[in-house]
C-alpha cells in the first residue's frame, strides 16, 4: 500500500507502535483469552489498565496529589456544560476569552447556566490572533476564567497563559494537551477530548484541583457532578474501556520516546519546518494566524485563489497527504501535526508544498 501521511484534525493519527500493540493483544488480552473490550470494567485486569493510564498521565504531565484525574464521556463538548454546572455558582460570574469557535461554544453553554462575561475576544481579527495582553481585569466575584489553549480550527495557540491570581484558570486543551511542557499548578481545571494527542475518540480527560470539589452543588444531576466521578474513580458507570486502554498505550509510547520534553522539541521542529515552507513561499502560501499566535499543532493557510487551494488539496490526496482540508467553517488548508505525526511526514509534506509551488508559480 502507498505511504499515507495522516494530517487529520481529530480523530487523528495514532502511533503505529500503539496500533500494532493493540492489534497483537486484540483477541487475547493479558492471557485472559478475551479482548479487553469483553472484560468487565470491575475486573482486576481492567483495573490495572485504568490505573496505569491515570498514573502515566500524572507522571508525564507532572500532576501532583492536589489534583484528580477523571476519564469521562461526552467529549470536550460536554465539558462546556459540566464546567459551569459545577463551578458557576449563584452570585458569581464566569469569564471567557474568545479565541475561536470552540471557545464561543463553551461561552454559549455557560451563558445558559449562569452569569458570564467576555473578558477578551479576538473575533474582530477573524481569530487570527490570541490576545497579546493577558493581564485581565477579572470581576471580583469571578468563579473562573476559561480559555481554549489551542484553537484547532483557526490554528492559533496560547504560548503563555493568563495570570489569574486567586481566580481558577480553566483550559480546554483538547488540541494541545501533552504536546508541550506546562505548569499544571497554573490551572484549576483542564479538559481534553482524547482524539488528537491522547488516543481514540470516546474518552475525555479532566484534570481538576481537589479544592474545587467541596463547593460543587449537590443538586446537579449525578452523572454531571465531578464529585460523583471522583468518588467512584471514574467508574460510576461503565467507562469507555477500550478508549482508556488505547490511552494507556499512547501514554506509554510518549514515555518510551523520552516524555513530554522530547515530544515538545519534535513538535517545535515539525511546526517550524511547515511554517518555513509558508514564510519562504513568496506569498504563495498565505498563513491564517499572525506569527506570535501560531499554533504548533494546526497549521492553517490558503493559496492565492480558491481554484489553486482546491487543486492543492486534490493533488495532496493523490500524493498520500490526507486530512488537509480546512474546517468546513473557514475552508482553506490545515495540517494537523499532533504528537503521533512524524517529522518525516512533515518533511514529505514540506517537499510536496515546494513542488506544488514550483509547478504553479
Ligand atoms: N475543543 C476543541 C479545542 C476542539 O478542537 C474540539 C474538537 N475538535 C472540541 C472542543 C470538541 O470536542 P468533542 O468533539 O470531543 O466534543
Amino acid at each position: 500500500m502507498k505511504a499515507i501521511h495522516n494530517f487529520n484534525a481529530g480523530p487523528s493519527a495514532l502511533p503505529k507502535e500503539v496500533l500494532r500493540e493493540a492489534q497483537a493483544q486484540l483477541l487475547n488480552f493479558n492471557h485472559t483469552g478475551m479482548s479487553i473490550m469483553e472484560l468487565s470494567h470491575r475486573s482486576k485486569v481492567y483495573e490495572e489498565v485504568h490505573e496505569q493510564a491515570k498514573s502515566l498521565l500524572k507522571e508525564l504531565m507532572g500532576i501532583s496529589d492536589k489534583y484528580e484525574v477523571l476519564f469521562l464521556q461526552g467529549g470536550a463538548s460536554l465539558q462546556f456544560s459540566m464546567v459551569p454546572l459545577n463551578l458557576l455558582t449563584e452570585g458569581s460570574v464566569a469569564s471567557y476569552v474568545l479565541t475561536g469557535a470552540w471557545s464561543e461554544k463553551a461561552y454559549e453553554e455557560a451563558s445558559k447556566i449562569g452569569e458570564t462575561s467576555i473578558i477578551a475576544s479576538t473575533k474582530d481579527s477573524n481569530y487570527t490572533t490570541i490576545p497579546t495582553d493577558t493581564t485581565f481585569n477579572l470581576p471580583i466575584n469571578s468563579s473562573y476564567l476559561h480559555i481554549t489553549s489551542n484553537n484547532t480550527i483557526y490554528g492559533t495557540q496560547f504560548h503563555s497563559y493568563p495570570e489569574t491570581g486567586q481566580v481558577p484558570l480553566i483550559a480546554d486543551m483538547s488540541s494541545d494537551i501533552l504536546s508541550k511542557k506546562i505548569n499544571i499548578d497554573s490551572f484549576s481545571l483542564i479538559y481534553a477530548g482524547a482524539q488528537k494527542n491522547l488516543g481514540p475518540a470516546g474518552v475525555t480527560v479532566v484534570i481538576l484541583r481537589k479544592d474545587l470539589l467541596p463547593n460543587i452543588p449537590a443538586s446537579i444531576p449525578t452523572t454531571l457532578n465531578y464529585n460523583t466521578h471522583v468518588k467512584n474513580n471514574s467508574l460510576y458507570n461503565t467507562p469507555p474501556t477500550f478508549a482508556i486502554y488505547l490511552l494507556s498505550l499512547v501514554l506509554k509510547w510518549v514515555k518510551e520516546h523520552g516524555g513530554v520534553e522530547v515530544i515538545e522539541e519534535r513538535n517545535n521542529k515539525k511546526a517550524s519546518l511547515l511554517y518555513r515552507s509558508i514564510d519562504e513561499s513568496d506569498g504563495f502560501y498565505i498563513p491564517h494566524a499572525t506569527k506570535e499566535s501560531r499554533s504548533n499543532m494546526n497549521i492553517t493557510f490558503t493559496l492565492p485563489t480558491e481554484k489553486l487551494t482546491k487543486e492543492f488539496l486534490a493533488k495532496a490526496v493523490e500524493n498520500g497527504f490526507i486530512g488537509l482540508n480546512g474546517h468546513r467553517s473557514i475552508g482553506g488548508c490545515r495540517a494537523s501535526i499532533y504528537n503521533a505525526v512524524s517529522y518525516e511526514s512533515c518533511e514529505a509534506f514540506s517537499h510536496f508544498m515546494s513542488r506544488f509551488k514550483k509547478s504553479n508559480f
